[in-house]
């Protein structure tokens, strides 16, 4: 039953024959076919409702537990020191760990292996190898060495690499990233790698991640070192917070704009969309329950630390948070999360959407990343504590992440720039595309006050009142919930900063990549300029109060606290200079400015080269998306709805004739005129639909022929992409006149509401 409702689906058969004729219409069969298959659907990988987690977790990463059992002293110790120290591992530690990790893979049901990447098309790679080698006396072994381990070569030629490398020659490698455990998923050993060309340039977005979580651990640990000096490495954390909408699997696949873009190109309002706020406060549905505990076992054998889960503010949409961990692992979980999300949706019958915006009027999703640094003491720099040291510790990484942001707010906006969350930023349900950081008014005194010191050396009273009565004074608790502004695109939540612009299907690579790098630069800065005072003869106390005081108030522009969604903050923040940058072709420009390459190259983390090769992969990327849907929207419009408001047309015109034949001419007259004006409007948008798909098409075809990657990617933007509004409003008019039983689509009141 199930395959057979799959294929019809699929195929799309005019004829229904094996299905019961409950309705009159292929389509209206297929909605309730899904419902009903959906309904009766169980779980394949029923998880054991009364297993605890602590019984489960991390079984299947290949973690420190496992590798002391697994691996020599020596091998072990090889590879902590890679993770804490960047060590190299020599080949011979790397044939040990090879050995152990295929002995513990095995144990866990593993038969193959893969190096497990992340390239720039926004999706987890792998091409899996088999442990199995057949030898010569026609028996076969388990194979895996330090070479396997360390470096593999897929086959990388249709990856994106923005020209570096040439496709005849088409070779990129991937690379072991040590600093990431390798862990079982399925029937395959994943090791986290990086994947670069073979001349050595990053094609992926681990390697600039990296990059930047090493600028940030030396510019941070050397200002660390001010205060304390057992501080001798500096961790930055992320804690993500992953949005993403549920819809049944039978009306996913009826929908081809879900299908191939991920989000629905057409489609009106239901009557009841989120209006009443009953679904974020509303017990989870038991369907998507069984769903969420699914998900919830599958993370955390992979060591995945999923914490809470819960209904977010639209109807069919959820929230899942992990506990924060050090940022590379973060990232790469999160990968992986969305790569089990969606493969768990599968099989409960569901269809996980990612995408920002996959319902117009609904809300959208977004990616929380809740950014901090921790050092090797045990002590978050981004939380206050209860001593005036302590909390010129916390304020000088504070300030100095508010100047960062200041300084290069258009970086941030770069990194998180992407087709489908222009459709989220500044529409009002999320942060604008104006950054901004918000700190919540505790602290915007304490600033003010620090703002009032005069330059140069403090008298010994003075430091100390200030160290009383400003800086002690900063409670140790800060979160304080009333105190949040949920409109700001960069937010102080206590004792890290969340920015909560980031899109929901992004890789968080590129927004933690350019966060640690603005703020390893901005530390970096920070010191060169408080050495300078102490060498001029100030003491280290002053001398830092000096130059956080110079920050404090250089950094005012990018301190917002009121409402971000409003009108008036856009015409305050042009006031300030602050950009705003509704779309992607425009806010990537960022990333190639003579300021912003510098910065980049002068942290190693992306060479001139190798950021131009994002930046055109990126804009690709984008008029790729552009054209895709608009292509969709064509194919929709023409071979789905235009024929399905043609046939009710004429069934209308043909009963329309028909009461002409029998009613008397008065009465005709008096009541056929509400049908014909239905005619006339349903003709009238037919018209429009198809003018404009037109036009649009010829857009397409003027845009295709650019060249400049940028510059398709702009006329896209600005020529392709407004017909998709237009059309739209004509169509979900449509969709109110046409005979529900014919509508081709299933729609969002079907579509929302899980049953
Ligand atoms: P809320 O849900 O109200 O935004 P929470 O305190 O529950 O706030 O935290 C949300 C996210 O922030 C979680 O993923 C959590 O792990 C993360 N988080 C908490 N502390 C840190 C930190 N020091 N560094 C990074 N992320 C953190
Ligand atoms: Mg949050």
């Amino acid at each position: 039953m199930v395959e057979k409702l799959h294929l019809y689906l699929l195929l799309g058969s005019k004829k229904g024959g094996t299905f019961e004729k409950k309705t009159k219409t292929p389509m209206a069969r297929a909605r309730f076919s899904g419902l009903e298959q959906a309904s009766q659907h169980k779980p394949i990988d029923f998880v054991n409702p009364h297993a605890k987690s602590s019984e489960y977790y991390g079984s299947h990463v290949f973690n420190q537990k496992a590798m002391r059992e697994y691996m020599s002293k020596e091998a072990y110790e090889s590879v902590l020191s890679a993770i804490d120290k960047g060590n190299k591992i020599d080949r011979d530690i790397a044939d040990q760990v090879a050995t152990a990790m295929k002995a513990w893979s095995i144990s866990k049901g593993a038969s193959h292996y893969t190096h497990w990447f992340q390239p720039l098309t926004g999706a987890t790679a792998e091409k899996h190898d088999g442990f199995f080698e057949p030898t010569s006396d026609g028996h076969a072994i388990e194979k895996f060495n330090g070479g396997m381990l360390v470096q593999a070569e897929p086959d990388a030629s249709s990856f994106p690499n923005g020209g570096i490398r040439n496709t005849f020659e088409a070779r990129g490698y991937t690379a072991w990233d040590p600093t990431s455990p390798a862990f079982v998923f399925g029937s395959t050993l994943c090791i986290p790698s990086v994947f670069v060309s073979y001349t050595g340039e990053a094609l992926d977005h681990k390697v600039p991640l990296l990059r930047a979580l090493q600028a940030i651990d030396q510019a941070a640990t050397e200002v660390g070192q001010y205060f304390d000096k057992n501080i001798t490495k500096v961790n930055a954390t992320l804690g993500w917070e992953q949005e993403y909408f549920l819809v049944d699997e039978a009306l996913f696949n009826a929908r081809p704009d879900l299908v191939m873009t991920g989000r629905t190109l057409l489609g009106h309002s239901p009557a009841k969309g989120q209006q009443m706020d009953d679904h974020y406060f509303g017990s989870i549905p038991e369907r998507v329950m069984g769903y969420m505990r699914e998900v919830e076992y599958e993370c955390h054998k992979l060591g995945i630390p999923v914490k809470t889960r819960h209904n977010e503010v639209a109807p069919g949409q959820f929230e899942f948070a992990p506990i924060f961990e050090e940022a590379n692992v973060a990232v790469d979980h999160n990968s992986l999360f969305m790569d089990i999300l969606d493969k768990v949706a599968r099989r409960h019958a569901f269809r996980v959407l990612l995408h920002e915006k996959p319902f117009a009027g609904i809300n959208g999703s977004g990616k929380h990343n809740n950014w901090s640094l921790s050092t090797n003491t045990g002590i978050n720099l981004l939380a206050p504590g209860s001593t005036p040291k302590r909390n010129l510790l916390f304020l000088t990484y504070f300030i100095n992440t508010i100047k960062a942001v200041n300084d290069r707010a258009d970086l941030i906006r770069a990194a998180i720039a992407a087709a489908s969350n222009d459709h989220r930023l500044g529409a009002n349900e999320a942060p604008p595309a104006i950054i901004s950081v918000f700190i919540g008014s505790q602290l915007s005194e304490v600033l003010d006050e620090l703002e009032k010191l005069e330059s140069g050396k403090m008298s010994p009273e003075k430091k100390t009142e200030l160290k009383l009565n400003v800086v002690g004074k900063i409670p140790e608790i800060l979160l304080d919930n009333t105190d949040r502004n949920r409109t700001s695109p960069f937010a102080f939540t206590g004792n890290k900063f969340e920015l909560r612009a980031v899109g929901s299907t992004a890789n968080c690579s590129a927004s933690m990549t350019v966060i640690n790098l603005i703020v390893a630069d901005q530390l970096k800065q920070f010191k060169v300029e408080v050495d300078g005072l102490i060498k001029g003869g100030m003491k280290k106390d002053d001398a830092i109060f000096n130059v956080l005081k110079d920050y404090i108030k250089s950094s005012k522009a990018v301190r917002f606290e009121g409402d971000g969604y409003s009108d008036d903050w856009k015409v305050e923040a042009a006031k300030r200079g602050l950009n705003n940058t509704p779309d992607t072709p425009r806010a990537l420009d960022f990333y190639v400015t003579p300021e912003a390459q510098d910065l980049f190259a002068k942290h190693g983390v992306l060479s001139h080269v190798e950021l131009e090769a994002r930046y055109e992969i990126l804009q690709e990327e984008y008029y790729k998306k552009i054209q895709i849907e608009s292509r969709t929207l064509s194919d929709l419009v023409k071979n789905h709805i235009v024929p399905t408001a043609i046939e009710y047309q004429s069934i209308l015109s043909q009963n329309v004739m028909r009461l002409k034949e029998v009613l008397p001419a008065d009465s005709f007259k008096r009541l056929s005129k509400e049908q014909i004006d239905m005619i006339i409007e349903i003709s009238e948008r037919i018209s429009k639909v198809l003018s404009q798909a037109d036009a649009m098409t010829q857009e397409r075809k003027a845009a295709n022929q650019i060249d400049s990657a940028r510059d398709r990617a702009l006329a896209y933007c600005d020529k392709v992409k407004p017909y998709f509004d237009t059309i739209r409003y004509e169509v979900d008019k449509l969709e109110l006149l046409v005979d529900n039983e014919m509508w081709p689509l299933p729609k969002y009141r079907e579509m929302l509401y899980i049953r």
